[in-house]
Formats: structure tokens, C-alpha cells, sequence
């Protein structure tokens, strides 16, 4: 049975339509996460979950009790803010222990869940300090801390990450990750980053414009996007999107349509080497990651692809190429972007 279920969710802003009737079935232990572009609603959307927003429309039931109306407080969820939200002059022991000691837990039992908390988020030698003399990353771990504690029936986070640098962004990441795999909570976490997504997430909840696009597995994203929005907003170089005609060597394109290829799924050779098989093209730009090389190119048809290469290249800007595609693990899109089945 489902634990979270939102049904024809709907928020306006004054005339501004917000949210359009969302319909999302989350089960228990579930880690959900919400993206799409600014703008979109993700944040809305936790926040009516939250109950931080009033819902206009539709209804919202948590392990069988509807709580659309129900006041933020009495919703049994724990909201994670990026900014953090902790009480300055308090010490993270008395953060962490607030809620608990609103609901006039027994100060005994308050202690022992602060400290299981602390313990499992690396925080035990910090409880008696102020969150000024926390680094971010550490601050974060308060917040999120101060959400365990409850043991809440869904965790929420907005963008949590988002004011930590990248080292820690990924540090951070990873102590979510584990965090998850180790209580088992029902999660719904905003952002915008592809890489939290892809690696948090059980199912991935793509919105555009107050509406959701698509839910599925990270993968089943990566591999079967239903349409060109969701292909190209999943992966990170996005995927190339070109018309049909640029790629004759994909066969089965509607009339009108479009051809998806994953940067990988675009491969270069120096013109002299390429031979018959590959289309003409000219390298635009070539950047370095390290362990990977993006090299953007325009084919002479005017097409312009990115190919990934797990490699140095030894390309450059200005080199002829021959590019050559995957036609095996092309996207087919129609001419309204949906995504065509071969
Ligand atoms: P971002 O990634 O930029 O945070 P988002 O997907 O979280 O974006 P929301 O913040 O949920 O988007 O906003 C959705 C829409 O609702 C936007 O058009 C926004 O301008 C509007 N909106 C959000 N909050 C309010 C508000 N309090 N009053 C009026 N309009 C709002």
C-alpha cells in the first residue's frame, strides 16, 4: 500500500497556477527525488508536503490519514532547510534536542536519542558547541540531525547541499547515502544537482511547469526518457538532441523527428584516419576533465554534437574529425518530442 500518496495536488499564487494537479504514489523507505528547472515547482511541492504551504486543491494521505489540511506540526515529517535554520545561540546538543523537548520527551530519553543521532552523523565531539563554530558541512549535519531525532514518519530536504562546497557537497552526499541505507526512511529530497539525483535516488520525479514529466529509476531515466525534456534535463553533459535528417545512419526517426545520443554515444576520429564511415565534421571545442575529454563539434551538415571520451584525445580545436554514432543506443524523439518506440 502506498505511504505517501498525493493526489491531483494543486497550488496557485494568486492567478499563477503552481501546481497543476500532481499525482505521485511514494512507498515506504522510499528515497524520492524532485528536479526540473527553476521555476518548476519542486520546492512548492515540498513544501505543500510539508505543510508550510496551503494545498488549494487535490489531497494528500500519509500511511492512511489525510493530512492536506493537516497544520505542519501535527504531519509527523521533518523538513531540512539549505539555509540550515539552526537556533544560533543554542548548542548543537540543544538543536538537536528542541523538538523533543517541546513534545516534553523525558529529558533521559531525550539525551539517548541525541547522542544515537550524534554518533551516527559524526557530531558527538561537537554537541556542547554553538553553530557559529561549526564549519557548513557540520552545520548541515546539525540540521539533519535535529530531523533524526524525531524519527519522523518522512524526511524532507530542500536543496540541502547547495551552500557547501564541492568537496563537501560530495562528502555529504555520500553521509546522506549512507544515512538512508542505514535507517530505511521514507525520503523526498529537492535539487537540482544530476548527480545527487543519480545517486540518492530510488525514483527520480522530473517536473516542468507545475506538472510532472516522468518518475522512474535514475537508469530507467538515463536509458528510456519519455520524452526530449526529460532526455536532455537527465545526464550531465545533456543529451545531443538533432533533427533527423542530420543522421541518416539512424534509421526508424518519425518524419519531422528528432535523434538523441548520450555524449558518450558520439565518437571522434581524426579525419585521416575515419575512412568512409564517419560523418565530416570540425572539432569546436575540447575540454579536459581529467579522466574524461568533452569535445564539442560541429558536423559539416550543421549539426553540433558533444562526444564523451573516456580518454585523452589528442584533438583540438580546429581538427577535421569524423564522428561517428552508436546508432544502436540512439533516443528517437517525434516531432513534439515524445519519445518514438522502434
Ligand atoms: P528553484 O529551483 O529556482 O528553487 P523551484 O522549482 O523550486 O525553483 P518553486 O520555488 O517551487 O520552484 O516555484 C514555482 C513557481 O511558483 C515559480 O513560478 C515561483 O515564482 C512561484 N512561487 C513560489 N513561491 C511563491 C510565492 N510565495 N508567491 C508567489 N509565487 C511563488
Amino acid at each position: 500500500m502506498a505511504y505517501l500518496q498525493l493526489q491531483g495536488i494543486e497550488k496557485f499564487f494568486g492567478e499563477h497556477r503552481a501546481i497543476k494537479g500532481v499525482d505521485l504514489t511514494i512507498e515506504k523507505g522510499e528515497f524520492i527525488v524532485f528536479v526540473g528547472p527553476s521555476g518548476c515547482g519542486k520546492s512548492t511541492l515540498l513544501r505543500l508536503i510539508a505543510g508550510l504551504e496551503q494545498i488549494d486543491g487535490g489531497q494528500l494521505v500519509l500511511d492512511g490519514r489525510d493530512i492536506t489540511h493537516a497544520p505542519s506540526s501535527k504531519r509527523d515529517l521533518a523538513m531540512v532547510f539549505q539555509s540550515y535554520a539552526l537556533y544560533p545561540h543554542m548548542s548543537v546538543f540543544e538543536n538537536m534536542s528542541f523538538a523533543l523537548k517541546l513534545a516534553k520527551e523525558d529529558p533521559a530519553v531525550i539525551r539517548e536519542k541525541v547522542e544515537r543521532a550524534a554518533k551516527i552523523l559524526n557530531l558527538t565531539q561537537y554537541l556542547e558547541r554553538t553553530p557559529k563554530a561549526l564549519s557548513g558541512g557540520q552545520r548541515q549535519r546539525v540540521a539533519i540531525g535535529r530531523a533524526i531525532v524525531r524519527a519522523p514518519k518522512v524526511f524532507l530536504f530542500d536543496e540541502p547541499l547547495s551552500n557547501l562546497d564541492a568537496a563537501l557537497r560530495g562528502q555529504t552526499r555520500v553521509e546522506i547515502a549512507k544515512l538512508h541505507r542505514d535507517l530505511g526512511a521514507t525520503t523526498i529530497y529537492v535539487t537540482h544537482d544530476q548527480v545527487e539525483a543519480m545517486t540518492l535516488a530510488d525514483r527520480i520525479v522530473v517536473l516542468r511547469d507545475g506538472l510532472i514529466e516522468q518518475v522512474g529509476t535514475p537508469l530507467e531515466l538515463y536509458d528510456r526518457p519519455a520524452n526530449q525534456f526529460v532526455a536532455q534535463f537527465i545526464g550531465s553533459p545533456q543529451m545531443n538532441v538533432v533533427e533527423g535528417r542530420h543522421l541518416p545512419q539512424v534509421a526508424g526517426v518519425p518524419a519531422g523527428g528528432f535523434v538523441g545520443l548520450r555524449p558518450e554515444d558520439v565518437t571522434l576520429q581524426p579525419a585521416a584516419q575515419a575512412g568512409a564511415g564517419g560523418l565530416p565534421g570540425t572539432v569546436e571545442l575540447v575540454e579536459s576533465l581529467g579522466a574524461e575529454t568533452l569535445i564539442y563539434v560541429t558536423v559539416d551538415s550543421g549539426a553540433q554534437l558533444v562526444s564523451r571520451q573516456p580518454v585523452r584525445s589528442g584533438l583540438h580545436n580546429g581538427d577535421r574529425v569524423g564522428v561517428f554514432v552508436e546508432a544502436a543506443n540512439a533516443h528517437r524523439f517525434d516531432a513534439q518530442g515524445r519519445a518514438a518506440r522502434v
